[in-house]
């Protein structure tokens, strides 16, 4: 076996694809092949299936103390990886390491922390009438499907993992194919860290085979998906007819709204943070900016200045806040659309192009921050999501216009607000059809509250108590008392 071959892990042991089949993984910021993967299918889903429905009873026996006890030994073991974990997701992703140092490993390593401690000290509500106890028993599932994507791999598998196996579910997770390799690594912890073989199993491959095969499984009982929004579609579709318990996190174009009362020096950076963190591919990433026209040519001003800073490069170099973008087709499909604002009357201000960069970074697939302005808010740049760094910048009268703007697009997942005036604030907050605003910051995130998106952005909601009640069955059981 090549040493950078990385398994499946099926019932507590790793283990090739059943017929042998392999693909490779890239690094982003390099398009040198890094290790190999199994190329899975429907006798590999089968088999994980099979021992995550076989581990299920036990599993869900397992008192909860037990269970939060796992999570905090998988958080501890992180922990003590997290430089090696960090690297690895930098390596797979190319994205800054600063970044996977920073944010992404550590956010894992906080999701099994929080579980661990929520599912400890979560309580079940009760209601009394004059002659009888209502209470609600909450239960696990079943065998769930996990399926995310290659942005933000092991921050967003970990949120999934914690809450369903605190809540006693056993589970089959399939990340993306261009991003495996953390993946295996929590399977590696995991198993260290104890969890029984088939409680967690992983299968690695193409979404079309192996993450189908695992979504339209009759003996998976709840899919939970992270991905695009046509993805969603089909995942929707194979679930539907089997009444999966279904939540899916999907894609976004999501607006920030910049009142001329904002304080600008603090809006300026805050507002490209939003545009740009993770060469903007975050599902949450503010990739619209719409500006109060008294400030706007000030604010393109200032965010082209800010943007100076912003160097591409090397993933491994700490000055370094853009890295790769996550594959060449996906680079192809970005610079696609500089054409189309090109045609659509924009104007690049800045980026629009591919870095100039020595060997081996040469071949990787960076791209330059790109800011467009002059594009109608309606047109097709700026109301697609493009899930790069890019952004489009437009004038606005009156907040009643900023809002039918920043509601014009099939999405709703996340918007910002820049204002000073809190009276404004909430009146623009609660008019937008959006799953979350922040109002002057951007990704700060609370791991209690809800999480997820309307429209075209998703169904369902994760995050804190919802994530525990998405991962188990509500039951509510009335005792007559006489
Ligand atoms: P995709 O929708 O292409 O893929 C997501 C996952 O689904 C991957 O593991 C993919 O596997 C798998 N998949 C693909 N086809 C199927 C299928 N028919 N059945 C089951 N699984 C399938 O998304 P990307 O990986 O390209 O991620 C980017 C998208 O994710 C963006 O649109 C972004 O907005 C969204 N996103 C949403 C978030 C949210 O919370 N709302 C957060 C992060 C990202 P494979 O890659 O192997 O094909």
């Amino acid at each position: 076996m090549n040493t950078q071959d990385r398994l499946n892990f099926v019932n507590g042991a790793f283990a090739p694809a059943k017929d042998g089949a392999w693909l490779d993984d890239l690094a982003p910021a390099t398009g040198q092949v890094i290790a190999r993967i199994p190329r899975s299918t429907k006798a590999d889903v089968d088999a994980a299936v099979a021992a995550a429905k076989t581990a299920l009873p036990a599993w869900a026996k397992t008192p909860v103390a037990e269970r939060a006890a796992l999570l905090d030994r998988v958080a501890d073991l992180l922990e003590a990886r997290l430089d090696e974990i960090a690297e690895v997701e930098s390596r797979d992703t190319g994205k800054p390491l600063a970044l996977a140092m920073s944010l992404d490993i550590p956010r894992a390593i906080s999701n099994f922390r929080f579980f661990a401690d929520l599912v400890r000290t979560k309580t079940d509500d009760a209601s009394m009438m004059a002659d009888a106890l209502n209470y609600t028993h909450r239960s696990p599932v079943g065998v769930c499907a996990l399926v995310t994507p290659w942005n933000l791999p092991l921050y967003l598998l970990s949120w999934k993992t914690a809450p369903a196996l605190a809540m006693g579910n056993t589970l089959v997770a399939k990340p993306s194919e261009l991003t495996p390799l953390t993946a295996s690594l929590l399977a590696e912890i995991l198993n260290e860290a104890g969890c029984p073989p088939g409680v967690f199993n992983l299968v690695h491959g193409l979404g079309a085979e192996a993450g189908d095969a695992l979504v339209s499984h009759p003996d998976v009982a709840l899919v939970s998906f992270t991905g695009g929004t046509a993805t969603g579609a089909k995942v929707a579709a194979a679930a539907a007819p089997q009444f999966k318990k279904l939540s899916l996190e999907l894609g976004g174009k999501n607006p920030s709204l910049v009142f001329a009362d904002c304080d600008f020096e603090k809006t300026v950076p805050g507002v490209t943070r939003s545009a740009f963190l993770n060469q903007g591919q975050i599902c949450l990433c503010g990739s619209r900016i719409l500006v109060e026209r008294s400030i706007h040519d000030r604010f393109v001003d200032a965010l082209l200045e800010e943007l100076k800073a912003w160097k591409v490069g090397d993933p491994s170099d700490p000055a370094t806040k853009i890295g790769a973008g996550i594959s060449a087709a996906h680079r192809d499909k970005v610079e696609g659309y500089f054409n189309l604002a090109l045609e659509e009357g924009g104007t690049i201000r800045c980026g629009g192009t591919r870095p100039p960069l020595p060997p081996p970074l040469r071949d990787g697939f960076f791209l330059e921050p790109t800011v467009i302005t002059g594009l109608p808010a309606t047109c097709r740049t700026a109301t697609e999501e493009i899930f790069g760094p890019v952004v489009t910048v437009h004038p606005f009268d009156t907040e009643d216009e900023a809002l039918q703007m920043a509601n014009g697009t099939k999405y709703g997942l996340a918007a910002s607000v820049w204002t000073s005036d809190l009276t404004r604030a909430h009146r623009v907050s609660q008019a937008l059809e959006s799953g979350m605003v922040w109002v002057n910051t951007w990704l700060h995130r609370d791991l209690r509250v809800p999480f997820g998106g309307v429209k075209a952005s998703g169904v369902g909601r994760e995050g804190g108590r919802n994530s525990l009640e998405f991962f188990s069955e509500a039951k509510n059981i009335c005792v007559k008392l006489d």
